[in-house]
Formats: structure tokens, C-alpha cells, sequence
């Protein structure tokens, strides 16, 4: 008797902790959903989870919630909820990982149509000889990437025609699709340009956070062979692509940025802001971010500007500007500002930061307050010198001290781009 009053405590008290954990865990799912909706980021980026209405239907047991590595999802009322939107990036693990199959991913919400252009299964766009891998193409994920940039290459090499042109194939863009399709190149013996806008390879790997881990799964890259990555350190992922380069020899033309593709007698001419080349193929890989915005005032051009902060320990000691008004630029400026002997402002054009985060508002007031960050509001950067800039904030310019420049104005989507290339796009409004 006395053993059964035992049990029926020690149940009692793991179903009482069962409940105040689902309990806690439901409040916070709740909480960063609504800090989401109330800065403005409660719409995903591209390809995204939604329940699955037309067969089951989700039975809350949080598989899901469990298997997504970016924490985006939230089981809110027994329901699986997309809770922080914007850090879903479509891998798909929460379908896999949903035991009654009641997930399905889609591009696009009902309020924010997704363009993904219409491609062949080998790859080709309806201009033919023009052809696009990676997330340009609407699947994201490093593998994938890679794959399709190997098999988009297969692809070119039986479609090259005949005309005579520089090159058999233009590459824009040297992320994992990019660089996966430079190798089939050079597997194929085709000649060809791999142009990269970035200082880097890497794509939108390059632009993680400092030592994110990514989550992959075993991919083949030619002339490699099998990758056998799962979850790999950002760093290490861009180490071991570089180590691949320079092992191959694979030519990558960096800082190079496609800015026109027009039609010239059977071929394509292709012009960047370094020269201009023709092809028999172009492959775009070019992913989603699209081009950094540019202030386009003089100085510009300076080495002390760039487009995004990689180590905000280099700016030690520093004056340091800031341009931009969302998450990113504000996450810049605080970062900085933790660095000692850092001198940093802040400049929006706008009167207030609106689709920003409740926590990096709070963080910016405080070193607001503690001096540490000059907040310019109802602001635009005139121009840039070698030891200053001239900002203009409510119509008055003024000069202030500037060893670097930190542009974090957002990103030209390649939509238009292509659009004038006469690549055709569907819009997608919650459909797979
Ligand atoms: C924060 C975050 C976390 C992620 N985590 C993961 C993860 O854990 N696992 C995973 O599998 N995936 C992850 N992804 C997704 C993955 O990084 C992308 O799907 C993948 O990098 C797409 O590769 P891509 O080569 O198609 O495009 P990108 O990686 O975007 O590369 C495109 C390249 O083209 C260049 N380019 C663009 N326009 C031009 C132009 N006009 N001229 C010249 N160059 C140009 C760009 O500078 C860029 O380098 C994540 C994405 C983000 C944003
Ligand atoms: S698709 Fe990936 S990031 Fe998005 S919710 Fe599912 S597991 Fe998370």
C-alpha cells in the first residue's frame, strides 16, 4: 500500500514538472512571437514550414520545435508556430522531423508574394543558355547548392553550341553553388570565368555569424570527391573550401560584380564593373542576398568602407560610422561599441528604427545612454575622407573624426537584373 502512495507521488511530481517546463517553454514561445510581430519580422525570408491542412493535422508533439537548429519554431496552443520567422532559412528539418507528416514548406506568405523564376530540370531558364543554380533558384541550403551547381554544369556541357565566344560558361557568383559549378568546369575541361562581387568565397556562408555552426549532410563535389561535413564551424567550412582552391586551381575573380547579361549574335555579352566578356553559357549563382545597397557619395570607393562587420575587434581604438536602420546595422553598432577606446555613431535617414528587434533596441538606448554610441537620426552621409566624413542631419552638414565606414543599408535583390535578362519569374504567395 504503502509503495503504491510511493509511485503515485513520484508520478504526480514528474507530471507536475512536465507541466511547468511545457508550461515556461509556451510563455517564451509566445513571448518571441510576439517581440517578432512587433518589430516588424514575423514574415520568413524565402521557403518556410506552414501545417500541412490538406492531410494531417498537427498533433503538438513539439518534433518539430526540437529538430530546427535556428530555433524558429514554437508549438503555440498545441499548433506548431513559425515564433521567429526571420530566423528560418527552409532547410526542411522540421519536416522531416514531424512524426504525422503535417508540415509542407512554401515560398512566400499571403501578405509577401516570393519571385522564383522558372527553371528547367536541367537547370536552363526560359532564355536558352541561360541557366541558374542555388537559392537564386528558390532551394536553399549549402548541399543542395552544391549539387545543383555540379549538375547545372553537366548540363552546359551538353548545350554549349557552337558560336565562338571567351568563354564556354560566365559563373556570377562563387558561394556553394558558384564554387561547385567552377569545379565541374574545370572537370569538363570548359573554359571558363568565375566572377565573385565579394572579397571572398563562400557566399552566404561568408556572412554567418562569427563561428555559427552550419548544419549540413554529405555532398559530392567534383574533382573532390565526397564531402563528408554534418555540422561544421562557419570558419572551418570557408578554410577547407579555400584549401580546395588552391589544391585545384580553380580561378575565381573576386571583387568583380556582373552588372548587365544581353544577347549578342548566339551568344551572351557580359559586362561587370571590370570589363566585359562573351559566353556561350552563363550560370547564375548568384543566391538571394542580392548586391549591398551603396550610399553613392564621394569617397565611396575608400578601402575604410565596407558593407558589413566581420570582426569588430579590428576596430579597436577606432572612430567608426555605422550607416543603416536595421537589425544589422544596429547589431554593428553595439558590437563596436563593446570594443575598447571605439568611437561610434550611428546615422539613419529615417526618424526612428521601426523593423528592429526589441532586444537590440533596449541594447543600443543603454549604450546610448552610457555615451558609448552617438545615435544620428533624420541623417544622410555626404561624403567620405581619408579622416573624416561629412554627415547632414536635419539638413545641417557636419564633420566628424572617421577611421572606417560601415555600410548596413540592406541588399539589391536580383530580381530587376534578370528580369531585363528577360528571365521570367513566378510570384509564390504560400505555395510550394
Ligand atoms: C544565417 C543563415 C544561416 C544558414 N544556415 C545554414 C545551415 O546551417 N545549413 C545549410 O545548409 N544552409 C544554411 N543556410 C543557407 C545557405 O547558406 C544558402 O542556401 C547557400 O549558401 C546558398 O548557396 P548559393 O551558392 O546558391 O548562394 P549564396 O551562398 O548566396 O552565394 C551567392 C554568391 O553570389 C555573389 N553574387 C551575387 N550577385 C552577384 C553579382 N551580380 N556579381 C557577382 N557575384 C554576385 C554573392 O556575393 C555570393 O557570394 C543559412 C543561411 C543563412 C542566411
Ligand atoms: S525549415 Fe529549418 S529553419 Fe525553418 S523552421 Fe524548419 S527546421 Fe527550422
Amino acid at each position: 500500500m504503502n509503495y503504491a502512495y510511493l509511485y503515485l507521488i513520484a508520478i504526480l511530481l514528474i507530471m507536475s514538472l512536465y507541466l511547468r517546463r511545457y508550461y515556461r517553454r509556451h510563455q517564451d514561445d509566445i513571448a518571441t512571437l510576439e517581440e517578432a510581430v512587433q518589430s516588424g519580422l514575423a514574415e520568413p525570408p524565402s521557403l518556410h514550414p506552414v501545417i500541412n491542412s490538406s492531410h494531417c493535422s498537427c498533433i503538438g508533439s513539439g518534433a518539430c520545435a526540437a529538430a530546427c537548429p535556428e530555433e524558429a519554431i514554437g508549438v503555440i496552443n498545441g499548433k506548431m508556430t513559425l515564433k521567429n520567422a526571420a530566423a528560418c532559412i527552409g532547410h526542411g528539418a522540421c519536416l522531416a522531423a514531424c512524426p504525422v507528416d503535417a508540415i509542407t514548406l512554401v515560398f512566400g506568405t499571403e501578405n509577401r508574394g516570393i519571385d522564383i523564376p522558372n527553371i528547367s530540370p536541367d537547370f536552363e531558364t526560359n532564355v536558352p543558355g541561360i541557366f541558374i543554380a542555388g537559392e537564386l533558384g528558390g532551394m536553399g541550403l549549402i548541399r543542395k547548392a552544391a549539387q545543383q551547381g555540379r549538375e547545372a554544369m553537366a548540363a552546359i556541357r551538353k548545350k554549349l553550341g557552337k558560336h565562338s565566344a571567351d568563354y564556354d560558361v560566365v559563373i556570377v557568383g562563387c558561394g556553394p553553388a558558384g564554387l561547385s559549378a567552377g569545379l565541374s568546369a574545370i572537370h569538363h575541361k570548359l573554359r571558363y570565368k568565375l566572377i565573385e562581387q565579394e572579397d571572398s568565397l563562400g557566399g552566404a556562408v561568408y556572412h554567418y555569424p562569427r563561428q555559427k555552426i552550419a548544419m549540413t549532410a554529405p555532398f559530392e563535389l567534383d574533382l573532390v570527391g565526397k564531402v563528408k561535413f554534418s555540422e561544421v564551424q562557419k570558419e572551418k567550412l570557408i578554410d577547407f573550401w579555400t584549401d580546395i582552391v588552391k589544391k585545384t586551381g580553380l580561378k575565381i575573380s573576386f571583387r568583380e560584380r556582373m552588372e548587365s547579361i544581353e544577347k549578342d549574335n548566339g551568344r551572351f555579352a557580359v559586362t561587370t564593373n571590370r570589363g566585359s566578356y562573351t559566353a556561350r553559357t552563363v550560370l547564375l549563382a548568384m543566391g538571394r542576398r542580392g548586391t549591398p545597397r551603396k550610399l553613392e557619395v564621394p569617397g565611396e570607393e575608400s578601402a575604410k568602407v565596407t558593407y558589413r562587420l566581420i570582426d569588430p575587434a579590428q576596430y579597436r581604438g577606432q572612430a567608426v560610422l555605422v550607416v543603416g536602420g536595421g537589425d544589422s546595422a544596429l547589431e554593428a553598432a553595439i558590437a563596436l561599441s563593446q570594443e575598447q577606446g571605439t568611437d561610434v555613431i550611428l546615422s539613419y535617414r529615417s526618424a526612428a528604427f521601426s523593423r528592429v528587434k526589441q532586444k537590440n533596441r533596449l541594447l543600443l538606448e543603454q549604450q546610448q545612454k552610457a555615451g558609448r554610441i552617438r545615435v544620428l537620426l533624420n541623417s544622410n552621409v555626404r561624403s567620405i575622407d581619408d579622416k573624416l566624413v561629412v554627415i547632414e542631419t536635419d539638413g545641417i552638414p557636419q564633420r566628424y573624426r572617421n577611421d572606417a565606414v560601415i555600410v548596413c543599408a540592406g541588399g539589391l535583390l536580383p530580381t530587376p537584373l534578370l528580369q531585363k535578362i528577360g528571365i521570367q519569374f513566378d510570384t509564390k504567395f504560400g505555395s510550394a
